[in-house]
Order: structure tokens, then sequence, then C-alpha cells
């Protein structure tokens, strides 16, 4: 399936399906008239378990290969510096073309290279992670500073996605679980439909049939498809992404990263969201059952014991989408009707204490 995504400053598709990687050098040659030279960025776990699929595919190019180390690692200052030295050692120019391949965290570094290098050139996102169905659309590039998580970074779409989904078979169960929390996410702030479905169909994600996880990302990637064809930059709408983001960005960094997967944090925040939806906006929605559910497919639903609710909350506060102090949250007034509402410290202890 191919999904078309219109931005102001850009339209591109995502193509989605068992072995689309094999479309992706007919593509390079008809989508760019002069091509130089590309770079592969991928990290360590993603080129041992997959880099030579995809090499089948690019031989006639002959390919530079740039691999970071995996997971988070990939975007500090030292590999981006290292990404940009071997792309100025290579000769990369502004006729040439970058490939992202790997997960998220590849794919926001092979972003930012692409962004910066010589002020701009073209890239390709070819995402290996269920969350990058998430993180592969809609142009959010950036590495990470000691001091916060994507605080460096651009905005820069992709030529085109090559989203294969065979090489999703090697992800490792808490990986799918932090991927698919991005999916359940897309369903709450969508429709009851895409909702509905989902937690009617979806039982196991360890044994979820290929057309069912399918038809799960296409329809994730059409939500945000359309918040960022109408918010491309996020002055608006596109803040809606952010449901569960809050607490999770904090749990995430509290607990350190890599301990607990994103989209495992996430989860967590977007229960918190719920019940805070419900208490301020009168959600009506079955909060017991969704849990429930998220239960049954391995995701935790309590914040770890060992978080301490102020320091949670004073990196809320740290939070980009915070105003001058006060603690922004995305809730749901209903289902697929989200709202930026600053939430009182009080509510939030509140709300933590009997969490
Ligand atoms: P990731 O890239 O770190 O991948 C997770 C782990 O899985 C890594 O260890 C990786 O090596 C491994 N992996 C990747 N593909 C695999 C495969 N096919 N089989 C087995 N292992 C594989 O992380 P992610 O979860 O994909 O993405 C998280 C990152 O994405 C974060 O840095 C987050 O900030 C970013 N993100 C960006 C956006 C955006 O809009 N730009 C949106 C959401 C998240
Ligand atoms: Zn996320």
């Amino acid at each position: 399936e191919t999904i078309h995504i219109q931005t102001e400053s850009k339209n591109y598709n995502v193509f989605v399906g068992e072995g689309v990687r094999k479309e992706l050098g007919t593509f390079l040659v008809n989508h760019f008239s002069s091509l130089t030279r590309i770079l592969i960025i991928t990290d360590e776990t993603v080129a041992k378990l997959h880099l030579e699929k995809l090499l089948i595919e690019l031989k006639s190019f002959d390919p530079v290969i740039f691999t970071a180390p995996s997971g988070e690692k990939a975007k500090t200052f030292e590999v981006y510096y290292a990404a940009l030295s071997t792309a100025l050692e290579n000769r990369l120019d502004r006729k040439s073309v970058i490939l992202s391949f790997g997960g998220g965290a590849v794919g926001d570094l092979s972003g930012f290279v692409a962004a910066s290098f010589m002020r701009g050139i073209p890239f390709i996102q070819v995402p290996t992670t269920i969350l990058a169905h998430d993180s592969a659309v809609g142009g959010k590039v950036a590495i990470n500073h000691p001091l916060g998580k994507n605080m460096i970074g651009a905005f820069h779409q992709p030529e085109a996605v090559f989203y294969d989904l065979e090489f999703l078979k090697t992800l490792p169960a808490h990986e799918i679980r932090s991927g698919f929390a991005e999916v359940i996410k897309h369903a709450l702030i969508d429709d009851s439909n895409f909702f509905d479905w989902l937690k009617d169909n979806v039982e196991d994600l360890q044994t979820l049939p290929m057309e069912l996880l399918s038809e799960s990302l296409i329809k994730g990637i059409k939500v945000k498809g359309k918040i960022v064809g109408q918010d491309e930059k996020e002055t608006g709408i596109r803040a809606y992404l952010n449901l569960g983001h809050t607490l999770g960005h904090a749990i995430e960094s509290e607990m350190g990263y890599g301990n607990f997967t994103h989209g495992e944090a996430v989860m967590i925040g977007m229960i918190f969201a719920l019940k805070v939806s419900k208490q301020l906006l009168g959600l009506s929605f079955n909060i017991e059952e969704f849990i429930d559910w998220i239960e049954g497919l391995g995701y935790e639903s309590k914040i770890p014991d060992n978080l301490a609710y102020e320091k949670l909350i004073n990196k809320m506060k740290q939070d980009k989408k915070s105003v001058r102090h006060s603690i922004r949250f995305v809730l749901l007034e209903q289902l697929g009707q989200p709202i930026l509402k600053e939430v009182s410290e009080p509510v939030l202890l509140d709300q933590l204490n009997s969490f």
C-alpha cells in the first residue's frame, strides 16, 4: 500500500509492505536525475540482521555505509560528527542522498545529518521498527543534548519512506510493545472506529498476523500523515501527537534510557492522561477495560515504584510544551477529540497519588 503525505514543504509517499525494499533501486533512478553518492546510515544491530538484504537492492550504487551504535546512543553529538566526517571523506555533495536504515534513533540521526550537511540534502527513510511508523513520517529530526532529548534538530521531510515489514520480524518483544504503543496513541486521537477495531482485533502482540500488523501500521501512518499535513511545524494540532508523552518522557528519563522503552513509558503516560481527562473533562471511556487490554498485551500500567512524584513533576516542567512552569497536557475530551490543557500541580499530584 502507498500512503501519500502532503505537507507544506514536501509531498512524498510511504510505501508499506513486505518486500517494498525491492522498489528502492528504481525509485532512486527515477527520482534523482543526477545522483552522485548514497550514504546509508544504520546501527550495529540492524546492520548485522538486515543490511545484506538492503545492499542487494543497491549494489549498482556502491553506497557508503556509516554504522552508529544501536539505540539512543546513535543520537549523540559524537556520532553525528562522525557521520558528517564520513559524508565529507566520501565527497558527498548536494546531489547525494542519505538513506536511513533502522529504527527511530537512526532515523532521527540520519535526518539531522541530511538536514544540516551542506545546508540540507535529500534523505530516504527505510524504517525497521514498529515505532518508526511514527518517527519516519513527518520530518522531525534531531539529536540529543546531555541537557535534553531531541533538543538539537530540524524539520526535514524525507523524499520517501520504504517501510518493508519483513524487517520487523526480528524485533524483540519489548520493542514490539514500544512501537505498538504509538499505534494505540494514533487510534486514541483519531476516532473510535480505529480504536474499537484495534481493541477487537489485537490480543497478542507476539503472534500478531502480518496482515493485522500491516493494517494497524497503515492506519497509524494515516493518522500521523493527516496531522502533519495540517501542521507541519507544530504550531498547533501536531502537539496532539504528544498524548502520553509528558509523563512518558519524565518516566523514561528518570528510569534512564534503555531501561524502559519509549513506548512502554508513553503507555503509562497515556493511562495517566486518560485518568486526568476523566477527572477534568468528563471523558467517557472505560479506562479499566483499557488497562485490562493493554496489560494483556504485556504493558505495565503503573509508574515504577522507585520513582518519586516530585521528581516526575519537575521533569514534566522541563517539557518542551511547558509554558512558564505550568504543565501542559494533551487530554481527550472524547475519544478522537484531543485538546491541550494546562493542568495544575495539585491535580497532578493528586492523580499521581491515586495512580
Ligand atoms: P531505536 O532506533 O533505538 O530502535 C530500538 C532498538 O531496536 C535498537 O536497539 C535497534 O538497534 C533495534 N532494532 C531496530 N530495528 C530492528 C529490527 N528490525 N530487529 C531487531 N532489532 C532492531 O528506537 P525506536 O524505538 O525505533 O525509536 C525511538 C526513537 O525515535 C527515539 O530516539 C525517539 O526520540 C524517536 N522518535 C522520533 C519521532 C519523530 O517524529 N522524529 C517520533 C517518535 C520517536
Ligand atoms: Zn513517541
